[in-house]
């Protein structure tokens, strides 16, 4: 009897706290600098997301570094109360196979809230490059073998990943140059620091419609249907078989984060994903929402555990580690 009031009284504190959250504002940290494409989708979601919470503010927190793990370890260490949670992209479960010494362990020290969207990547150039076209581009990456500056946010980010698989298809050796994020990144791009890169769609699409940067290739096996980017040929299609690299967002609580708390960011998740302007805005940038069961804390883990599986793999035969 006395068990059943013990288990009564938890139940009904348990509910009441979940009843009163939020009563403040929440950060979603975002592993990468301000202006990139996590950061966009982020802070894109976050203003769909604050309708399910209590019209709470939900605020952006950007801590870029090391591919992504920084700002991830900041979130696995933070008090699990449901005011801090991540938004991180294919890092996830590419960082495992790339850092010696994880600051985290990626299926056990996070809740699982579920997947956001899903981001085909473009390979770009500075608009000074003399090739217009992906056979133009191979010819001046042949020619200039020792001097290709490639920009990326760092080991773990998905611009790494594309690159990474990008040059051990073709077999030339780049000079690799990490930032914070791919924001930071494109700037150089446009300056002409850098001369190639490959980033998601959610940033590349406005400057190559402006013409402000040169398109090459999708890195999706289809090509895509946004205006800007439908001309744009498929790497695969282009000689490197099979390559194939979509990138993907999902939402993450600190370990231990109350169940009550999370099912509440995910329902608040699934009202903000059916948001008519914010499937158009993420169709617009060429991404998709993702509507399905993997919108679900343990179908999304699933999920993160098969790609660790499928990408460390090719990253550790391509032999790139960092401590
Ligand atoms: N697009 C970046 C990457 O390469 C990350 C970012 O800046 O959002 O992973």
């Amino acid at each position: 009897m006395k068990k059943t009031l013990l288990a009564l009284t938890l139940a009904a504190i348990a509910g009441a706290a979940a009843a009163a959250y939020p009563e403040k504002p929440i950060t979603i940290v975002v592993p990468f600098a301000a202006g990139g494409p996590t950061d966009k989708v982020a802070r894109d979601l976050a203003v769909v997301l604050a309708k399910g919470l209590n019209n709470q503010t939900v605020i952006i927190e950007n801590v870029g570094g090391a591919g992504g793990t920084l700002g991830a370890a900041k979130v696995a260490k933070a008090a699990p109360d449901g005011y801090t949670l991540l938004l991180h992209h294919i890092g996830m479960a590419t960082s495992p196979a790339l850092y010696r010494k994880m600051p985290y362990d990626t299926l056990n020290d996070f809740e699982y809230i579920g997947m956001v969207n899903e981001v085909p990547m473009t390979l770009i150039g500075r608009s000074t490059l003399p090739a217009n076209t992906y056979p133009e581009l191979v010819k001046w990456l042949e020619a200039n073998k020792g001097k290709i500056n490639l920009a990326n946010a760092g080991l773990g980010a998905a611009s790494h990943l594309c690159g990474l698989l990008f040059q051990q298809a073709l077999k030339i050796d780049m000079t690799t140059v990490p930032y914070k994020g791919t924001a930071p990144a494109m700037t150089d791009l446009l300056g002409g620091q850098v001369d190639i890169m490959c980033d998601q769609t959610t940033n590349t699409t406005g400057q190559i419609e402006a013409g402000k940067v040169k398109a090459f290739a999708v890195t999706t096996t289809k090509r895509l249907a946004t205006p800007a980017l439908a001309k744009l040929p498929t790497l695969d299609e282009s000689g490197l078989k099979g390559f194939n690299v979509s990138i993907w967002h999902g939402m993450y609580a600190p370990k231990g984060t109350p169940k009550a708390i999370v099912d509440q960011v995910n329902t608040a998740m699934k009202a903000a994903l059916k948001d008519p302007e914010f499937i158009k805005r993420q169709e617009a940038l060429g991404a998709v929402v993702v509507t399905d069961s993997r919108l679900n804390g343990a179908e999304h883990k699933k999920f993160v555990a098969a790609e660790i599986d499928k990408w460390g793999p090719a990253i550790k035969a391509a032999g790139q580690y960092a401590d």
